[in-house]
């Protein structure tokens, strides 16, 4: 979907969805000229910067907290996947109201009619936008991990970068407490475990429902925290690519790469466990 130095789109909905790419063309005009609106805007209440990251605001919110839940991302995915952050300018544009975030986006994205935070990229400028709400915290951790999955890797397999995603949107505690953990379990139980192969099929975001989401994230889980060897074998698919390699299918290059990892999934699926934890005191 990256490749080629083309544009991509990836939003959010109630739940999550992923927007189709607009033609590259179009975003490359109409990124230039956000990109321009939101440097002369004086509609920002709050302009704030961290290293390469740009922050404006409709409204007054807790900085400290949000940059502190975006070093958060930043650390986990290091820590988990070997996903950096590259120099790449960030800007996060967050509106006051739903209403506002509609009227300054959807003339130009359509698509964000329908999400509650969208991002975008052209080039190495990426861009998220969102409006305050109870889960205004949740969304920006859910599109950061796309900024960094986008930076860092020259594509992305759908289930890989939503299920990161959708992982990281979380902050660690509340992730034992997920409410997808049950489904998944109970699901997992009566025999009917997230198909890694089927998520491999979908052809494109049009595609995945809330069962896609949680089927991908169900995964992440698992290389995750199955424990070293399944979280080696995804760093060291996320670090293929990231060279510029065409590993193929994760789940056949898993299977090439770590014999016996993608049976256990069933059992860790009837799990779902969290051993993992990030300490990033002293960081
Ligand atoms: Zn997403």
């Amino acid at each position: 979907m990256a490749a080629g130095g083309t544009f991509e789109a990836c939003a959010t909905d109630l739940r999550c969805g992923r927007v189709t790419p607009v033609p590259a063309f179009l975003l490359a005009f109409l990124v230039s000229q956000w990109a321009l609106a939101v440097v002369a805007g004086e509609r920002w209440v709050v302009q704030d910067q961290r290293q390469q990251t740009l922050l404006y605001s409709e409204f007054e919110l807790d900085l400290e907290r949000i940059w502190a839940e975006l070093g958060e991302v930043d650390f986990e995915l290091s820590a988990a996947t070997g996903i950096r952050a590259t120099d790449g300018r960030v800007e996060i544009v967050l509106f006051a109201s739903r209403q506002s975030y509609l009227e300054y986006l959807t003339a130009r994205v359509p698509q964000a009619a329908a999400r509650r935070a969208i991002f975008l990229k052209n080039g190495s400028i990426s861009q998220v936008y969102a409006y305050n709400s109870r889960s205004l915290v949740m969304d920006l951790r859910h599109e950061m991990t796309h900024v960094r999955v986008h930076q860092h890797m020259p594509y992305a397999p759908l289930w890989l970068d939503e299920g990161l995603a959708e992982y990281f949107e979380e902050e660690e505690a509340a992730r034992p407490r997920s409410s997808r953990r049950e489904a998944v379990r109970w699901k997992a139980r009566l025999g009917s475990s997230p198909s890694l192969s089927s998520l491999e099929k979908i052809p494109s975001a049009e595609a995945m429902g809330a069962e896609e989401y949680r089927s991908s994230w169900a995964w992440i889980c698992f290389l995750i925290n199955d424990g070293a060897g399944s979280r080696q074998t995804l760093r060291n698919y996320v670090e293929e690519i990231h060279r510029g390699a065409a590993p193929g299918k994760f789940s056949e290059y898993a299977q090439a790469e770590n014999t016996g990892l993608l049976s256990r999934a069933n059992s860790y699926f009837r799990k779902m466990t969290f051993p993992l934890t990030f300490d990033s005191s002293g960081e």
